[in-house]
């Protein structure tokens, strides 16, 4: 499975990372960044990609299976 955030829908609302905090993380800005090279996530991490897409206010986090 390989989580996306994006860039122009987050707006820093902060719920992914805090939800998910081994797979979502803030930058400079509070923005979403993905922790996890490339985006790709199985087990533990997967449902934390879940978690991140149905708690995003803003609908920025995507999953592809
Ligand atoms: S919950 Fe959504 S809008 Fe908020 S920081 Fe995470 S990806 Fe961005």
């Amino acid at each position: 499975m390989q989580v996306r955030v994006d860039a122009d829908l987050c707006t820093g609302h902060g719920r992914c990372y805090a939800l998910a905090p081994d797979l979502f993380g803030p930058d400079d800005y509070g923005h979403c960044e993905v922790l996890v090279a490339g985006g790709v996530v199985a087990g533990d991490l997967a449902d934390q990609a879940r978690a991140g897409v149905e708690n995003c206010p803003e609908r920025a986090i995507t999953i592809e299976s």
